[in-house]
């Protein structure tokens, strides 16, 4: 894979190996179970309580307030399902937008089956939540909102701390989905004003199968697993020890180099959007919103290459697609539909998401290919 460019950061990250170093004794020397009183349990409970240090630390969070899960769908659900359910005397309806990541959308939908209403906010064609028509929204029986902080497939980022002010006035918990900002966003929860935040490893460098749903003190949310009573009750099951150093390793060096990555990795994104648009019908989606620095969500305008993603395969570059084929039909993007494009457009896009390994060649690279296919 020496010379195949990567540029598919938004769908994974590699593992830093300085969060693979930090796990490694946690995966072999220190297997304790952190809830046994013996020694082999108190090193790795106090694993534990040392990795919360500093992720609360990212957050600006209260220790006590950050919750271990397995992924990001599943920190989503916990925020979902379990606000819903300890708070279903007081209202049955929840907000959220309509390019949310299916985690959200369909955690949404299985709670419209159990009798609950769901508002699903359309987005204007620059990607963004119309801040009034979020305030319209809320009623007196919305006990949640949750709208993501930035955008898989557009890269937009939504004025979260607007839209938690405006539901939390309203009466309304407030939960964003921060997945893809980690690695490059400031998210510090109380600079946001959010209940709920959600983040995980896979997508900020860390190691895959944790997460964290932070959840502030004092808000009303039940388990929707039952077990052991670990994490509170609010999450049963052994602590992934490995995982949590390394998910707190990550948050460490997002905290230390969040600023100059998000530096380089934009100019690169710009140099490449630069040249990209030099291409005859060539146009960049919400190109004049707020994106995160590693994003470019393009139309292409090829006429030979069929599928962009294997066109672009061929010549040893991963990226991303508007559009994905399932066995027999052609699934198409909700999120590009949502902002306006036709299935033509939609066939045409394609995401090129950077990251910290790309570099300048890489970048001269992917604009030679653009230009062949
Ligand atoms: C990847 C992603 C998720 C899901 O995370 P998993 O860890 O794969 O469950 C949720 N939301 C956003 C915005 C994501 O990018």
């Amino acid at each position: 894979m020496s010379n195949y460019v990567y540029a598919d950061y938004a769908a994974a990250t590699p593992v830093d190996p300085r969060v693979i170093e930090a796990m490694k004794p946690y995966q072999t020397d220190f297997f304790g179970n952190p809830s046994s009183i013996h020694s082999f349990g108190r090193v790795t409970s106090d694993a534990v309580n040392n990795a919360t240090k500093t992720i609360a630390k990212f957050l600006n969070t209260k220790e006590g307030e950050i919750v271990y899960t397995s992924c990001g769908t599943e920190s989503n659900n916990l925020a979902i399902l379990g606000v819903a359910k300890a708070n279903k005397d007081r209202g049955r309806h929840i907000v959220t937008s309509v390019i949310e990541h299916p985690s959200i959308l369909n955690a949404c939908r299985a709670l419209e089956k159990d009798g609950w209403e769901v508002t699903y906010l359309p987005v204007k064609s620059d990607g963004l939540i119309d801040a009034k028509l979020l305030e319209n929204a809320i009623k007196k029986e919305t006990v949640l909102v949750t709208i993501h902080l930035a955008n898989s497939e557009i890269g937009v980022v939504q004025d979260i701390a607007k839209l938690a002010r405006i539901s939390n006035k309203k009466g309304a918990l407030f939960h964003t989905d921060a997945c893809q900002a980690a690695a490059y966003l400031d998210l510090n929860v109380k600079t946001l004003g959010v209940d709920l935040l959600t983040i995980n490893g896979s997508k900020m460098y860390g190691p895959k199968g944790i997460a964290v749903l932070y959840v502030r003190e004092g808000i009303s949310i039940f388990p929707i697993f039952y077990g052991g009573s670990q994490q509170k009750s609010l999450r049963s099951g052994t602590e992934n020890v490995p995982g949590i150093v390394g998910l707190a390793k990550s948050c460490k060096i997002a905290t230390e180099q969040q600023t100059k990555d998000s530096k380089r990795i934009s100019a690169l994104r710009d140099n490449l959007e630069k040249e990209l648009v030099k291409l005859p019908g060539v146009q960049v989606n919400c190109v004049d919103t707020i994106r995160l620095p590693n994003h470019l969500s393009v139309m292409l305008n090829n006429s030979k290459a069929t599928n962009l993603v294997e066109a672009f395969d061929t010549h040893g570059i991963a990226v991303s697609s508007g559009s994905a084929c399932s066995a027999k039909t052609i699934v198409e993007s909700y999120v590009l539909r949502s902002i306006g494009l036709t299935s033509e457009q939609i066939h045409k896009t394609v995401r090129i998401s950077l990251g910290r390994q790309t570099t300048d060649t890489e970048i001269k690279k992917i604009a030679v290919v653009a230009k062949a296919i």
